[in-house]
């Protein structure tokens, strides 16, 4: 999804607007740390490299400030009676569902790096992800330690159309089946690690088990109501109907799973 479009300078500004003088004195003088930091964190993120934005966590060193700059989030940005709530809503409307699990509707907004943290970072634009309270509360507070520990930011991180994600029928009764990453070969070592690192960050493969599982009580029945010699080209129609709308989503892992195991086609759906 695309970078929001709008100024950390002027997104800064709007949240220190109506603060007192004294703090609003303290919040001014940090602004350049503010915008030179918002710089290093789009620069990093662009290449993958989060996790080499550590001196950012001891800066501002004072407590005070620190205690602020959070503030600028916790009691403006996101306060429904502030002029800087506006922010909020924008970042949060640019997609209606959840882009770190691709399932759940959006419900607040993810820091990429934890405002904990990188208090710095605490309303720059580009570091607030629209997401979903579950994946929010699922993400640590600790930030990343090496390349292979950044889940995917979506502004930054675009891993093409190519399948990475795969289901597998477990022939037991009733029927399921478990997702997985297999990446594509065009893939660095990185991106591997990041990928299976996210699924792992927002358990993926429990989400979309229960998913499945749910879809697949559903589709018993349609498939109970069918001939037998049309089932495996059903499936197969509705397979490639999901892959074209997006490969990687669990459903269309899920029908090309059941379309391509004889034991699912021949029976194994039916059983319960
Ligand atoms: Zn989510």
């Amino acid at each position: 999804m695309p970078a929001p479009d709008l100024s950390t300078r002027a997104v800064y500004a709007l949240c220190i607007s109506k603060t007192a003088s004294t703090t609003k004195a303290r919040l001014q003088a940090l602004e350049e740390d503010v915008v030179n930091a918002a710089d290093q964190f789009e620069a990093a993120a662009s290449t993958a490299d989060l996790h080499t934005l550590g001196s950012l966590k001891t800066n501002p060193s004072d407590e005070e400030d620190r205690t602020q700059l959070k503030k600028n989030y916790t009691q403006r940005l996101t306060s429904k009676d502030h002029p800087a709530r506006d922010v909020y809503d924008k970042l949060k409307i640019e997609v209606s569902l959840c882009p770190l699990c691709a399932h759940r509707d959006v419900e607040t907004l993810d820091h990429q790096l934890p405002k904990s943290q990188y208090p710095l970072l605490a309303v720059v634009p580009s570091n607030l992800v629209p997401a979903c309270r579950s994946c929010n509360t699922l993400k640590s507070d600790a930030g990343p330690k090496g390349a292979h520990d950044q889940t995917l930011h979506p502004y930054f991180d675009d891993i093409g159309k190519e399948q990475w994600l795969y289901a597998q029928v477990h022939e037991v009764v009733p029927a399921c089946v478990s997702f997985r990453v297999v990446p594509p070969p065009s893939w660095d070592s990185v991106l591997v690690a990041r990928v299976r690192w996210h699924f792992q960050t927002f358990d993926l493969a429990e989400l979309y088990g229960n998913q499945a599982g749910r879809a697949m009580t559903s589709l018993r029945y349609v498939l109970k109501r069918k001939a037998p010699s049309s089932i495996p080209g059903y499936l197969q129609d509705e397979a490639e109907g999901g892959a074209d709308e997006d490969p990687n989503s669990w459903k269309a892992a899920m029908l090309q799973a059941l379309a391509g195991n004889a034991w699912y086609i021949n029976g194994g759906f039916a059983l319960e």
